[in-house]
């Protein structure tokens, strides 16, 4: 026995009842000695009963005992056979996700973000991304690097996903069954998908460039994705002549919207006092020299609780007697604080 399956309840989780055949019973007299035996045999004649009139299920299963006689107990299994079919919905939905590890890199080549690994008690995987610009992406080649705690990795290569699914702007594959070796499932801690081939209208796309690390901690990525976008990997970095936008593209400093998201520039910078920093060194680019400059900046220290640090006025100040000496040094006075400022 045991192939079928029962129930003290009306309904058979992960089956719909196609058919009721009736009432079932299973009697067994207990003259002395074991009751949980008897219960069982008494279960046991019940189920062979549903058997055979041809059902696989029983619900609304009881046991009754009763006091025959001194020394003798009736025990009764009865229950209402049925024949129930696995439910298909039940069926697809019932591999658990056990995980939802993070994805730790980034390849701005690519017309989507990878935001997450999930990995089912089936030992399969499904990626999610978040497409750019409504991408329309319908299979990916890649590379799957699985890290434990200790920065271990384990790797599976040319790893396929077919049947995506757009949900409300993120992207779903299917799931694809991997080899783990046994016991490892509970140890990671991210992933790092590293794209190889993807296919967008059709046409099949390689990868060459590198893949880089997101370097914001979790918190604060997760922050910012919640307030610019779930495809952020980076906050707004200025450089001297490019500027970063926080998909992770760097665009031409001239650019006023980014080439790959098309976010404006400048959208998020880093809080605290590289904020005031920053918003010195934009003042700065948009004057004509470092004698400008300097005056500005003495400017700003007068009225302003967040000083100028000291490395800052001292390059500016001696930019400035360069440029007494040898005219115009405002681009490698810019140069030079981007580099302070940003290290
Ligand atoms: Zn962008």
């Amino acid at each position: 026995m045991g192939s079928i399956l029962m129930t003290p309840g009306v309904d058979l989780k992960g089956y719909h009842i196609i058919e009721y055949l009736g009432c079932c019973t299973g009697e067994v007299l207990l003259t002395e000695g074991d009751l949980s035996g008897a219960t069982k045999a008494a279960i046991e004649r019940m189920e062979e009963e549903a058997a055979r009139v041809g059902a696989n299920g029983v619900i609304g299963m009881n046991i009754q005992y009763s006091n025959f006689r001194e020394n003798m107990t009736f025990v009764v299994a009865n229950g209402t056979a049925v024949r129930a079919e696995p439910s298909r919905q039940e069926a697809e939905a019932s591999p658990e996700i056990l995980y939802a590890l993070p994805v730790t890199n980034y390849n701005t080549e690519l017309p989507f973000q990878m935001l997450k690994v999930r990995i089912r008690s089936d030992s399969a995987v499904q990626l999610l991304f978040a497409p750019i610009k409504n991408s329309q992406i319908t299979a990916l080649s890649v590379h799957l690097y699985f890290v434990n705690l200790f920065g271990e990795t384990i790797l599976f290569k040319q790893v396929p996903f077919l049947e995506i699914k757009n949900t409300a702007g993120v992207c779903y594959t299917e799931a694809c069954k991997l080899d783990f070796p046994y016991g490892v499932l509970g140890q990671f801690t991210s992933a790092v998908v590293s794209v190889r081939k993807y296919v967008r209208n059709g046409l099949v796309y390689s990868c060459k460039k590198e893949d880089k690390d997101i370097s914001l901690d979790s918190t604060r990525l997760q922050e910012l994705r919640i307030q610019y976008g779930q495809d952020v990997v980076s906050g707004y970095v200025a450089g001297v002549s490019t500027w970063t936008c926080l998909c992770g593209k760097e665009n031409a400093y001239s650019a006023a919207v980014c080439a790959r998201c098309g976010r404006e520039k400048g959208l998020f910078q880093e809080e605290v006092k590289e904020n005031s920093l920053q918003t010195v060194l934009e003042q700065a680019r948009k004057l004509n020299s470092v004698k400008e400059i300097w005056n500005y900046m003495l400017e700003y220290q007068k009225g302003n609780g967040n000083p100028i640090p000291n490395s800052v006025l001292t390059l500016v100040r001696d930019s400035a007697a360069l440029e007494r000496l040898y005219g115009n040094q405002k681009e490698d006075c810019i140069r030079k604080l981007v580099e302070l400022i940003n290290k």
